[in-house]
């Protein structure tokens, strides 16, 4: 694993150091999976590593993945050593410590095959972590995914902040429960086709598959993100680029064109600033790569002209509608050699069945790592919960 990613010795132990030992865990409260910080940083502090790893993946089979992606927003949000100095890294402290001590640890707490088989579509983390409890929970689990990976949307954030080791690490740990059958490049139309197979029940955790668009003219000139960051070299040329979206998408295309080179990365942002939707480190980021950051404003029309892209925009400010345009306000501004657009995606509608349960990013809209992991956790144990009660 690139070390980098993680914490040197030092600094872990600077971090366990500064922990409060909060007796009222609001850590583990502000977490979606429920993992307890202020266990798992006690047990550490005590040199009780394995034990420390074991309370985080009793929770999140992703737990290498989630240290080095989780936003804070949620444990380092509700930290109380925030409200003396700064937040315990808390994310960084789990992925330090299942990168050096969960080796081969297998999680021994699973029920007895009970023969039931459930179908998962999708293996994004939805999909990873339903497989991982149904398996606990004693089912034979079999995974249908479109793609040649495991890993979803996880596989567009780049390398340098999530290389794909870490997701194979964790599927290497979900896998050491129990083998999960995998069907590789099989894309799932209908769920209703596999209870007709004899799966007894499904989980959909297919994610938002639908890349919103702008509604611009000149719209067919624009790059939408997953193309871009899917193969980010095959754009290696580009020196002016323009990036459409105020999230954590925007900000990892804005830092993967400037990483490939561009000398002018302008991300066009339709709210302010402190309305955008990245972390504190994304912004820093952003800022001190000199990513210019054009909020309030709306692309209203992409422009090809001979090699190069214009771009046409109105400022906007906060009205009654959210952000509306300001009258007379267009600009034209000439010169890109690429645009891309990351304003999110869209989910296809449900299909509703009583033994088919939706999870993660198709449930819930565009969330977070962790929260698709709930999410797939819940769908399993309400799958599991409707398939007991069947039996009765
Ligand atoms: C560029 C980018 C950066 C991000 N950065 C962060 C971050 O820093 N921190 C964070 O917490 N979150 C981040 N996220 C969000 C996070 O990746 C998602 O919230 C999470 O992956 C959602 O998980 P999911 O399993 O619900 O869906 P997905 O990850 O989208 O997985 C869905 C899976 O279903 C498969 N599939 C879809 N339809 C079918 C079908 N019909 N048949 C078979 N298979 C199908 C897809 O191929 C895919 O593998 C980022 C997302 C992106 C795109
Ligand atoms: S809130 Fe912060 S300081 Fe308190 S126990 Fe949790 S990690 Fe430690």
């Amino acid at each position: 694993m690139n070390n980098k990613l993680y914490l040197n010795k030092p600094q872990f132990e600077a971090e366990l150091e500064r922990c409060l030992n909060c007796a009222s865990k609001p850590c583990m409260s502000a977490c979606p999976v429920n993992c307890s910080p202020q266990e798992f940083i006690q047990h550490a502090k005590k040199g009780e590593y394995k034990e420390a790893v074991a309370s985080i993946c009793k929770n999140n089979p992703m737990g290498h993945t989630c240290g080095l992606i989780c936003p804070d927003q949620f444990c380092m949000k509700a930290c109380l050593r925030g409200k003396i100095d700064f937040p315990i890294n808390i994310p960084l402290v789990q992925a330090t410590l299942i990168n050096k001590y969960r080796e081969d640890m297998v999680d021994g707490n699973k029920q007895p095959t009970n023969g039931k088989k459930i179908a998962i579509v999708g293996a994004g983390p939805a999909g990873m972590a339903a497989a991982w409890k149904l398996i606990k929970l004693g089912y034979a689990v079999k995974l249908f995914e479109k793609s040649d990976k495991v890993g979803g949307a996880l596989n567009l954030i780049p390398d340098y902040r999530l290389p794909y080791e870490v997701i194979e690490d964790d599927w290497r740990y979900i896998n050491r429960i129990g083998k999960v059958l995998v069907e590789f490049n099989t894309q799932v139309d209908n769920p209703l086709d596999l209870l007709t197979k004899g799966f007894d029940g499904v989980i959909m955790a297919i994610g938002e598959q639908n890349i919103i668009g702008l509604g611009v003219d000149g719209e067919e000139n624009v790059v939408p993100y997953a193309d871009y960051l899917k193969n980010p070299d095959k754009f290696a040329g580009a020196k002016r680029v323009g990036i459409i979206g105020g999230g954590n998408v925007a900000a990892d295309c804005a830092m993967t064109a400037k990483n490939l080179g561009a000398n002018m990365v302008t991300v066009f942002v339709r709210r302010k600033i402190f309305d955008m939707k990245v972390t504190k480190k994304e912004m820093e980021e952003l800022l001190n790569r000199q990513i210019d950051l054009m909020t309030t404003t709306r692309v209203c029309k992409v422009e090809k002209n001979a090699e190069k892209l214009d771009i046409y925009t109105c400022s906007t400010q906060p009205g009654e509608r959210g952000y509306e345009d300001l009258p007379d306000s267009v600009v034209k501004r000439r010169g890109f050699d690429l645009i891309i657009k990351a304003i999110g995606s869209r989910a296809e509608k449900p299909i509703e069945h009583a033994n088919i349960i939706y999870a993660g990013d198709c449930k819930i809209g565009g969330s977070t790592i962790v929260e698709a992991v709930a999410s797939g956790v819940d769908a399993a144990k309400m799958l599991d919960a409707k398939i007991k009660g069947e039996q009765k």
